[in-house]
């Protein structure tokens, strides 16, 4: 009686068992990997970006997917449909026998459960989504075929377009310059998934306002605002530089940034 006592004692001394009790997780900005997605379901440079990878009984995932200007998903169905909330850029999403419709950062996309579609870049504009999607039986995307380049629609869609602000600014004078420019720096370089469109904007805009280009700063004001930086954001970014670009710089970005925001809802 004596020994069970000491026993009992002894083990009430001891810490808790570790109970599988849930615990609080967060995931580190910065300490996520991003991969290239797989060539066999998408089309063009695709990286996706598990945020959130569903465990027990949970069925929920969440994953950030950046695609360079024309990449696109293949085909494909959701057992239990899909959420897309668009973070930067500019965007495509088709369900089949519909439109093609534009997205662009800020919108939210909801696809229904067995719905055909597929989700991508616009032809000349990079976009990133968030892809928030619910599993049946473990499945949360059956693929199917890939988008045609007929299906996407890319060449219609430059046709459309029209000249390029490049070729219309500088193609007269210079082809040359305008082809580069259309190619290598918003074909490739912008294009490229290692920073979002809205993080080349921000750099983009913050560079022109400390070297005091205006005239440059025009269109790239109106593009940051198209690759999700708000009024609030560029305004505060103008103020900031003030102290390290000097405050002329900044009064003169003051006066693009009030012509491009009136021209904006
Ligand atoms: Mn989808």
């Amino acid at each position: 009686m004596k020994h069970f006592a000491a026993a009992a004692l002894a083990l009430s001394m001891l810490p808790p068992v570790a109970a599988a009790e849930p615990e609080l997780q967060i995931s580190r900005a910065g300490t996520r990997t991003a991969n290239s997605a797989s060539a066999q379901n998408f089309t063009g440079s695709v990286r996706v970006e598990m945020l959130y990878t569903p465990a027990g009984p949970e069925r929920t995932s969440a994953g950030s997917v950046s695609f360079a200007a024309g990449a696109r998903t293949a085909w494909h169905t959701h057992p239990l449909g899909q959420t897309l909330i668009v973070t930067a850029g500019v965007g495509r999403v088709q369900c089949l026998g519909g439109p093609i419709e534009e997205i662009k950062a800020g919108d939210v996309v909801h696809i229904p459960p067995g719905m055909k579609h597929w989700h991508g870049a616009a032809p000349t504009s990079a976009m990133a989504h968030i892809a928030i999607t619910e599993a049946l039986d473990g499945k949360a995307v059956d693929w199917l075929e890939q988008v045609s380049d007929a299906q996407y629609g890319a060449s219609q869609a430059a046709a459309a377009a029209g000249p390029s602000q490049a070729q219309r600014l500088l193609g007269d004078v210079a082809p040359k310059l305008a082809q580069l420019t259309d190619d290598v720096l918003f074909g490739d370089v912008w294009a490229r998934p290692g920073l979002s469109p809205r993080d080349r904007s921000l750099i983009t805009v913050s560079a022109l306002i400390a070297m005091n280009r205006p005239d440059q700063l025009r269109s790239h004001m109106s593009r940051a605002l198209d690759n999700g930086l708000s009024k609030d954001e560029l305004a505060e970014a103008l103020t900031h530089l003030a102290f390290y670009a000097g405050w002329p710089n900044a009064v003169t970005a003051t006066g693009v940034a009030r012509e491009v925001f009136a021209t904006r809802p």
